[in-house]
């Protein structure tokens, strides 16, 4: 083990990511913000290095490995841009995952190959003008026609569906059944009755896009559900909460990012003869700052390996993800204190960091969602595996 808690070959992949981040993400971060577009040959580059593939196998054109590598390439990834990370995040923890851990043999053929190598790219949907944070609320209707469903309703808020070519979406099927009366569809682009709005304008995560589908009387073939009829999204929660400890490693390398900046501007900042880390309130914040990084860096870690051990690591995920992105926003907006006016410029990247912080406590699983996860872990064992 190094001092950072990883293995010898985690230091290297590390490494590998952090290099390529510094190279082709930071310099141009700020312009694909304000642009407001995702820079698609991303997902072909990275393919190419084999970062989608991780944690699926290679029969579908995966390269391996597990959770604590995807933690450390989402918390490099984040720390040169969330917006980058998000929507290469979506496309293959959430999209391609759900095909992996759903799908029959002949839907991963159909579909996984080309989205591991970044050449078609996915969306996932389950989020509605009334489903959020309580995920027993969709309404998007799936009725079985012959050899269809036939889809009517929408998703909203929906990363990557601006350009996806296809979207893995949850409707119900049995709407007397509740969560066990879902079921989990892949659905192309180009199917009729299918229409995708203009992208959203947001607060933060500039370059990430989003929008909404709306089905209309879209008819889906059987051969495009995923998993079994109305269970498919209770098996899609058992098997993509991996997504939590992603979004802690987000926290974890934006906050970073932002601590970083932070570190440039104030010991560069000139009062006089000396910079503004001769006060001690710049300095301890700082220390502040780098010591609650380096915490939830330690729970994603212990999460994540939880999860390559076989553990339970239901609640740990939840409070790595609790603390992770509440730590985040904590840090970002100290960091955006320290750096002053300049960091209040629209060119600056601590007013990057502030505005694409806030969304890490809302996806995934709010914070209160967490707590309530966590709690009713604490009210089955008190506090034993502490
Ligand atoms: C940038 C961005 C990208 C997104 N990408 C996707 C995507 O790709 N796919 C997708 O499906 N969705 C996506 N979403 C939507 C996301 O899933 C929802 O925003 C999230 O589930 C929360 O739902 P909501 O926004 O409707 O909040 P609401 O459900 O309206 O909740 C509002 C507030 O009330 C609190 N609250 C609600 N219910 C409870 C409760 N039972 N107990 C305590 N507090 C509660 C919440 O914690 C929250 O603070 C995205 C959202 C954003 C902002």
């Amino acid at each position: 083990m190094t001092d950072a808690g990883l293995s010898e070959e985690e230091v290297t992949f590390r490494d590998s990511v952090r290099a390529f981040v510094d190279k082709r993400i930071v310099p141009d971060a700020t312009r694909w913000d304000m642009a407001e577009r995702y820079p698609r040959e991303l997902f072909l580059e990275t393919a190419a290095l084999g970062w989608l593939g991780i944690g699926f196998p290679e029969d579908v054109g995966g390269s391996g490995g597990g959770s604590v590598m995807y933690a450390i390439l989402c918390a490099e990834l984040s720390r040169g841009s969330a917006a980058i990370a998000l929507g290469l995040y979506v496309h293959t923890a959430l999209a391609a995952s759900a095909i992996l851990h759903l799908g029959s043999a002949e839907q991963k053929a159909r579909y996984l190959p080309e989205a591991l190598a970044g050449k078609r790219i996915g969306c996932w949907g389950y989020a509605e003008p009334g489903a959020g944070a309580d995920i027993a609320c969709v309404r998007t209707r799936a009725r079985r026609e012959g050899e269809y469903y036939v889809l009517d309703g929408s998703k909203l808020y929906i990363t990557n569906s601006p350009f996806a070519d296809f979207m893995v979406i949850v409707a119900q099927t049995d709407p007397a059944r509740g969560l066990k009366g879902m079921s989990v569809f892949v659905v192309d682009r180009d199917t009729p009755g299918v229409r995708v709005s203009a992208p959203f304008k947001k607060l933060g995560m500039g370059a990430s896009e989003m929008a909404e589908i709306v089905f209309d009387g879209a008819r889906v073939p059987v051969g495009n559900r995923l998993g079994i009829e109305h269970l498919g999204f209770i098996e899609a929660l058992k098997v993509l909460t991996l997504g939590r400890i992603a979004s802690a490693g987000f926290g974890v390398g934006l906050g970073r990012a932002a601590l970083e900046e932070a570190l440039r501007y104030t010991s560069t900042r000139m009062q006089g003869e000396a910079p503004i880390t001769r006060h001690q309130f710049v300095r301890f914040t700082l220390a502040d700052m780098a010591t609650r990084l380096d915490a939830a860096w330690q729970l994603t870690l212990h999460a994540a390996r939880l999860v390559e051990a076989g553990g339970d690591y239901d609640c740990a995920a939840s409070m790595a993800k609790l603390f992770a992105t509440e730590t985040c926003t904590h840090v970002c907006e100290r960091a955006l204190h320290l750096c002053g006016a300049q960091g209040y410029m629209r060119e600056s990247a601590a007013q990057r960091f502030y505005r694409d912080c806030k969304v890490l406590e809302i996806g995934e699983g709010t914070s209160e969602i967490q707590r309530e996860t966590i709690f009713r872990h604490l009210a089955r064992q008190g506090s034993r595996w502490v």
